[in-house]
């Protein structure tokens, strides 16, 4: 028996988290879900956005599968997903881009986000009412970590080649010691190529031919733009899963937001935290019943006729929900 706990999070979330509950229960893997309500709504009731009975059962369990969660604006509220990564040290947000039911022809390949630093680490200065900076900070240690982590999944998963994406030909100091530990890393697998691609030109190259890339590993700022970019190659938001990941915890969500547009109408598509499940699966030693999810989402989404609006279909969550678990039996 696993213990997981789910956290349904705020607009679609609570639908579409229910939508995986009952696909991997489908499964047959033996599941415990610890259910933690965290979200905007809890803002109200009990004045955090993350209840501590929450951090507790991501810290006794160690494994989470997660709804979106909104950062009210201008609330002066630290985004949920920026404070998991750092309070875990989750520094792995690993993307699995594939075509699904022939949308993207031939994409199949899984980017590697540094979660920790660059950019995003917070660190900005208001200098004057005319001037603002923000400090990008690169260590060897993060960077080593990332690179060792898509080198490591390349081997295990028989892939051919991994991109590191940057652009240290402006950046010299910064990205330059990013590619420093990004060799030093492949140095100790020669039988994995290594190529070093800069990120417009990255842009360009995914869009032109997505299909020649692999495994990508990139800085956070890059990896966040890459990842939504990917992501419309192959059918956009509601396809694609995504994990974070560290030495000690795991948690798995989808890569889109609550989507207040479409939250309550029962239209959300439930494949990317689905997919997102199934990776929560092979991290737990399930990976047959991983696998089948995939295979089972990969016909759900071919056949069409329960596609969600996002997809150019009709369908709902529900119907999408049944057709995979049909698929599945
Ligand atoms: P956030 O600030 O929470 O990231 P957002 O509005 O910037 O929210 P999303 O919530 O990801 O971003 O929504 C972007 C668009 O994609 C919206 O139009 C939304 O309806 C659509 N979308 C996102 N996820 C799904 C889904 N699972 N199914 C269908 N449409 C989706």
């Amino acid at each position: 028996m696993h213990t997981v706990v789910m956290i349904p999070g705020d607009g679609i979330g609570p639908e579409v988290s229910r939508a995986a509950r009952r696909i991997v229960d489908a499964t047959g893997v033996p599941i415990e879900w610890v259910v933690e309500e965290a979200g905007a709504h809890m803002l109200e009731r009990t004045g955090a956005l993350v209840p501590e009975s929450a951090y507790r059962a991501i810290e006794t369990h160690r494994v989470a599968l997660k709804g979106p969660i909104t950062t009210p604006i201008g609330s002066g509220f630290k985004s949920v997903n920026v404070s998991l990564r750092q309070k875990y040290g989750l520094y792995a947000n690993i993307r699995p881009v594939r075509s699904i039911g022939g949308r993207g022809a031939g994409v199949d390949l899984v980017i590697f986000r540094e979660n920790t630093e660059d950019l995003y680490a917070g660190r900005e200065i208001r200098v004057s009412d005319d001037e603002a900076h923000a400090v990008k900070v690169i260590t060897r240690g993060a960077s080593e970590r990332i690179a060792a982590a898509a080198f490591a999944y390349a081997e295990a998963a028989g892939r051919k080649t991994v991109t590191a994406v940057h652009k240290a030909n402006i950046m010299k100091l910064t990205d330059g010691l990013f590619l420093e530990a990004f060799r030093k890393v492949a140095a100790s697998y020669p039988g994995i190529r290594a190529q070093e691609v800069i990120v417009d030109n990255m842009c360009m190259q995914l869009v032109m031919r997505p299909a020649a890339f692999d495994v990508i590993v990139t800085e956070n700022l890059y990896g966040d733009i890459l990842s939504d970019l990917a992501a419309g190659l192959v059918g956009g938001l509601g396809l694609v899963p995504g994990a974070n990941v560290g030495e000690r915890y795991a948690v798995f969500e989808a890569v889109h937001g609550s989507a207040p547009d479409i939250a309550g109408k029962g239209i959300a598509n439930p494949v990317a935290i689905t997919l997102s499940a199934a990776m929560m699966l092979d991290h737990l030693g399930e990976r047959a019943a991983a696998e089948a999810v995939r295979k089972a989402v990969e016909s759900a989404v071919a056949d069409g006729s329960v596609a969600t609006p996002d997809l150019g279909g009709s369908g709902d969550t529900e119907g999408m929900t049944d057709a995979i678990i049909a698929a599945m039996r």
